[in-house]
């Protein structure tokens, strides 16, 4: 099984992704884009279990974002790394931008487009939601 490498800007801080990635979303609510400082994230969902650390463990900050959601970066370069969800445990959000060796991921949607900043304009064909578009579908298929 082919892994998939992730790392923050200044290296410090590794991880290592097994099996394949669980849906693919763009995510456009405010603290995504602020997070990200850009117009959306890119974000997969995967099973704690296909995650390992590889260094810089001792490196990671986090921010608890919302009741629910924890986003862990690393404290010497900033760099988003990975989210977890206190009604999901057994899920990690996962930022596209920081992975190498992907081949055929892709985004299947836009999410939380209600919102979208004022000046970034959709222009795909991929189906759009206001909100989460529901945990049920993507904790199912982060489990394949
Ligand atoms: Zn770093
Ligand atoms: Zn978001």
């Amino acid at each position: 099984m082919s892994a998939i490498h992730g790392k923050c800007l200044c290296e410090a801080v590794q991880y290592r992704i097994t099996g394949s990635l669980g849906p693919i979303f763009n995510c456009h609510c405010s603290k995504c884009r602020r997070w990200h400082g850009a117009a959306f994230r890119t974000r997969a969902s995967i099973h704690i279990d296909q995650f390992q650390w590889l260094s810089g463990e001792n490196q990671l900050s986090r921010f608890d974002s919302s009741d629910n959601v924890t986003r862990y970066f690393c404290r010497t370069c900033g760099s988003p790394l990975i989210s977890t969800y206190r009604d999901r445990p057994q899920v990690l959000g996962i930022p596209l931008g920081a992975l190498e060796g992907l081949t055929d991921a892709q985004p299947q949607a836009h999410i939380f487009t209600d919102n979208k900043a004022s000046w970034h304009q959709i222009t795909d064909d991929l189906p759009q939601y206001p909100g989460w578009p529901g945990n049920e579908a993507a904790v199912r298929k982060t489990a394949d």
